[in-house]
């Protein structure tokens, strides 16, 4: 048998977005969906992508086929029971990834009382009969075999202990520890792991099957018991991006990937191959696909990550980064030490915002634009967008801000939209076609981009409900970028949230201009237009 663990310290990142996460109730990846995401985790660095479970659910087989074929990098591997059928069906469906970055087949089967009698095994003997038999069928294709009990953590120990120790005697190279319905709590599923991994090697030696991980978060654990299993000595987890997954679902990626990454040293000095600068713009990718929200209070990746409202945190922030955050934003992909303003927000968060659009102010001017944004998100029932901010600080010293795009009107029909601008100052009156398969916006995006030639796009989105009783529809907040320029405006369009999120769009743009133009024409230090009391 060869040995194959090259290093100890590494942790394999089994990704299951497309298999465990896509059972999650409510939610549907099709084909191009899948293949997009596979793209992106194999250049982020996991190192096994899990395609399906071909048998058992429908389309996986041909997904699982189209993964395989369009993927060169990660092992792929597919789920199966242990009939024969289902391991065929498995290996039909992985076969063109063996010739690339290899193929493994995932074989399980309930070890639990209930699941036994479920699938009407009575005995012991039996159960292990139907392992051996399913693994000594995928030694007919591979000797990359994955065997998981399912329900380990509520399968009586010596009866789980008994069938893994005869699976890996059958061929099996990966043993997974599946906490099926998230019932283990650490320190139980710890010391499952470490027994598991210690009777392994007292059986055939070190190195030569990896002991994995795999939890369900039904008690909030799902983290904290992958992370507790590599204390423990397993060296895969398998994850979902965003945690997606059944229930209360898996244990999230992004997660499991920065604690290896920030506080390895506590886990027996682990690293992972992926490329953590990618997890967030993954994490997008895959909630965009999945019709699920960006989560603002999620941790690593979420919106608020690194985001700091509170005044006193600001002020703070803007002296040393590490009083109030203790990873780096940006090795996550995500927009370093973000000052939000909100409620709690001083003047130091309005000097950060109006830095950004090439405005700077005298501290007297600080405070009153500060002081007049709070007074106007009280009034009006919501936080100033920069847009927002820019228009008080007009108001107050005079400034004549015209926009050089006006929205006109949006017509929609199937995959194109067609977006009239008005007449204004800078730009005649006109309109043009946008076509899109991600949706109406981001087809009036490309409308507007061509009468405008600006180069950038929506990257950030999120709404507010503005009709009980209020005059508009809908009200929408965008963050826009373009060339390392990020603003975000808000608009409110009472003919809905199309409207309103591409007259956002339009004002960012209009934003983005005046702020290049200011910090184009400062002549001071600073790089921005200083303004005073008018
Ligand atoms: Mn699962």
């Amino acid at each position: 048998m060869p040995e194959i663990i090259r290093d100890p310290s590494q942790v394999v990142i089994y990704d299951t977005t497309l298999r465990d996460g896509a059972q999650m109730p409510r939610i549907d990846f099709d084909l191009e969906d899948r293949i997009v995401i596979v793209g992106k985790l194999a250049q982020m660095g996991v190192d096994v992508i899990e395609a399906g479970f071909p048998f058992a659910v429908e389309g996986d087989f041909e997904a699982a086929r189209a993964i395989a074929e369009s993927v060169d990098g990660p092992t792929i591997s597919a789920l199966s029971r242990t009939r024969h059928s289902d391991i065929e069906a498995a290996w039909d469906a992985i076969e063109p990834a063996s010739h690339k970055g290899g193929a493994r087949i995932h074989t399980f089967i309930g070890t639990s009382d209930s699941h036994m009698e479920a699938l009407g095994i009575s005995s012991e003997a039996q159960l292990i009969e139907a392992v051996r038999s399913g693994i000594q069928k995928a030694t007919e294709y591979t000797d990359d075999i994955e065997f998981s009990p399912e329900d380990a953590s509520r399968t009586p120990f010596n009866r789980m202990l008994r069938v893994v120790l005869e699976a890996v005697d059958a061929g099996a190279t990966t043993i997974n520890i599946p906490d099926t319905v998230g019932f283990a709590v650490m320190q139980e599923y710890a010391q499952r792991i470490k027994v598991v991994k210690e009777q392994i090697e007292a059986k055939i030696g070190k190195g030569r099957v990896v002991v994995s991980a795999h939890c369900h978060d039904d008690l909030g654990w799902a983290t904290a018991n992958t992370m507790m299993a590599i204390a423990a000595g397993a060296r895969q987890a398998e994850v979902t991006i965003g945690g997606i997954g059944e229930r209360a679902s898996n244990a999230c990626e992004e997660e499991v990937v920065a604690n290896i990454e920030e506080r390895g040293d506590q886990f027996g000095g682990v690293y992972t191959n992926v490329d953590t600068s990618q997890l967030t713009p993954v994490y997008k990718e895959v909630m965009d696909r999945a019709g699920l929200p960006i989560q603002l209070n999620k941790a690593v990746v979420g919106r608020n990550a690194f985001a700091h409202e509170a005044g006193i945190h600001q002020h703070k922030m803007q002296k040393d980064r590490e009083t109030y955050e203790h990873m780096d934003g940006e090795e996550y992909g995500q927009v370093p030490a973000e000052m939000v303003l909100g409620k709690l927000s001083g003047w130091r968060g309005v000097e950060s915002r109006l830095k950004d659009i090439g405005i700077t102010a005298n501290s007297e001017m600080l405070i009153a634009i500060s002081e007049r944004s709070k007074a106007r998100s009280d009034e009006l029932g919501r936080r100033m967008a920069d847009n927002d901010i820019e228009e008080i600080a007009a108001e107050l010293t005079g400034e004549i801000v015209t926009d050089g795009v006006v929205f006109g009107s949006m017509v929609t029909s199937g995959d194109t939209v067609t977006v009239s601008l008005e007449d204004s100052e800078a730009r005649p009156a006109g309109k043009a076609e946008g076509v899109s398969d991600k949706g109406s916006i981001d087809a009036g995006c490309k409308a507007v981009n061509k009468m405008t030639g600006f180069a950038g796009d929506i990257v950030e989105w999120s709404g507010i409900s503005k009709s009980r009783g209020a005059a508009a529809a809908a009200g929408i907040y965008v963050t826009v970028a373009q060339n390392g320029n990020r603003v975000e405006a808000y608009a409110e369009d009472e003919r809905g949230v199309d409207a309103a999120s591409i007259k956002a769009y339009i004002k960012a743009i209009g934003l983005i201009e005046r702020s290049q133009a200011r910090l184009a024409t400062t002549p001071s230090t600073e790089n921005a237009k200083t303004v005073v009391a008018a």
